[in-house]
C-alpha cells in the first residue's frame, strides 16, 4: 500500500490507486472463508471486471486502469477504451480496437479502459452450434448446456457465420451522453460468409447490474478486417462454442468524482435491451 500511496503524485495515479484499492478490498473481504485458496490471484475461472455495465449506462466513460496492469487477468476479453473510443476484443493476449469507422487497429497495452471484462480463458466445455440459429438462438442452446447457470462464463465460438452485424461507437466528448444516446449514433457493419471468433461473457440474471445479463459478445473476423459489439447474426458451418466455467467474479470498482456521483442503482435495464442487440 506504501508503494501506492508514492503513486499519488497526481489525478491519474490517484484515480488507478482508488481502483485498485477498490479491487483489493473486494479480494481480502473474499478471502475469509473456509477455503484460503478461494483469493490465489491471477487464478484461472476468474472473471476480472473494470466497472460495471450500469455505470458505461451511467456515462462512465473516463479510463481508470491501463491494459498492461490487467495483463495477468486475462488474455480474453472484451471492453472499450478510454473515452468510450471503439469497441474493444481481446483475443489471444492482443488488444485490439474496432474503431468507429469498422477498421481493426491492434492497440498499445497502456491505453486505459473505464469498462472491459477479462479472463484467462481455458475452456472447459465445447458445444456445436448448427448452421442457420440466430444470436438468441445459439444463446439459448448454449445456456442449455452450461454445467451450471449461476455462475459468469467466457465464450468463444469460432466458425462461419452466414451473416453478422456488429457496431462501434466513436470517442466522446464531456459531458458524456448516456450510452442509449450514443448507441442511436453508432455505426452498423454488416457482412455475410464471415470467418472469425465471437468473444463473449455470459452473466446470470443474479449479477445483471455489473455486466449485460446473458450474452455481451464481440467479434473479430480471422483476416482482423471486421468486427465489433454484436447486435446479431446468423450461424454458418463448423460453428463450434467453447465455454470457460468461472466461479471467481474480481471486480474494480471505479472511486473517481464522477463515479461517486453516478446512480448505479437505478434499474437500467431497459436501457441495457435497448443498446444490445438489434431488435
Ligand atoms: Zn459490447
Amino acid at each position: 500500500m506504501d508503494e501506492m500511496k508514492g503513486k499519488t503524485m497526481n489525478k491519474k495515479s490517484d484515480r488507478l490507486a482508488g481502483i485498485v484499492l477498490a479491487g483489493l478490498v473486494l479480494a481480502v473481504s473474499g478471502c475469509r472463508g473456509p477455503n484460503p485458496s478461494c483469493c490465489d490471484a491471477p487464478v484461472l475461472d476468474t472473471v476480472t471486471q473494470v466497472s460495471s455495465y450500469n455505470g458505461l449506462l451511467a456515462a462512465l466513460y473516463d479510463g481508470v486502469i491501463s491494459y498492461d496492469k490487467l495483463a495477468e487477468y486475462g488474455d480474453f476479453g472484451l471492453g472499450t477504451f478510454d473515452k468510450m473510443d471503439g469497441e474493444m476484443v481481446m483475443l489471444d493476449s492482443v488488444l485490439y480496437q474496432v474503431d468507429f469507422n469498422g477498421k481493426v487497429n491492434v492497440m498499445d497495452p497502456s491505453l486505459l479502459t473505464p469498462y472491459a471484462t477479462l479472463c484467462n480463458f481455458k475452456a472447459d466445455q465445447e458445444i456445436k452450434i448448427p448452421a442457420g440459429l440466430s444470436y438468441d438462438e445459439a444463446s439459448k442452446l448454449i445456456e442449455s448446456k452450461l454445467k451450471n447457470p449461476n455462475t459468469p462464463y467466457a465464450i468463444r465460438i469460432d466458425g462461419t457465420f452466414a451473416a453478422i452485424k456488429c457496431r462501434s461507437v466513436p470517442a466522446q466528448e464531456k459531458p458524456y451522453p448516456p450510452l442509449a444516446e450514443i448507441a442511436k449514433s453508432q455505426s452498423i457493419f454488416e457482412d455475410n460468409n464471415v470467418q472469425g471468433t465471437v468473444v463473449g461473457f455470459r452473466y446470470p440474471k443474479y449479477a445483471g447490474a455489473l455486466n449485460v445479463p446473458g450474452f455481451h459478445c464481440h467479434f473479430l473476423n480471422d483476416t482482423r478486417s471486421f468486427g465489433g459489439h454484436i447486435l446479431g447474426f446468423t450461424t454458418g458451418d463448423d460453428v463450434v462454442a467453447k465455454v470457460d466455467r468461472c466461479t471467481r467474479l474480481n471486480v474494480y470498482i471505479p472511486d473517481t468524482e464522477e463515479a461517486r456521483k453516478a446512480d448505479l442503482d437505478r434499474d437500467r435495464s431497459a436501457d441495457v435491451n435497448a443498446v444490445n442487440r438489434s431488435k
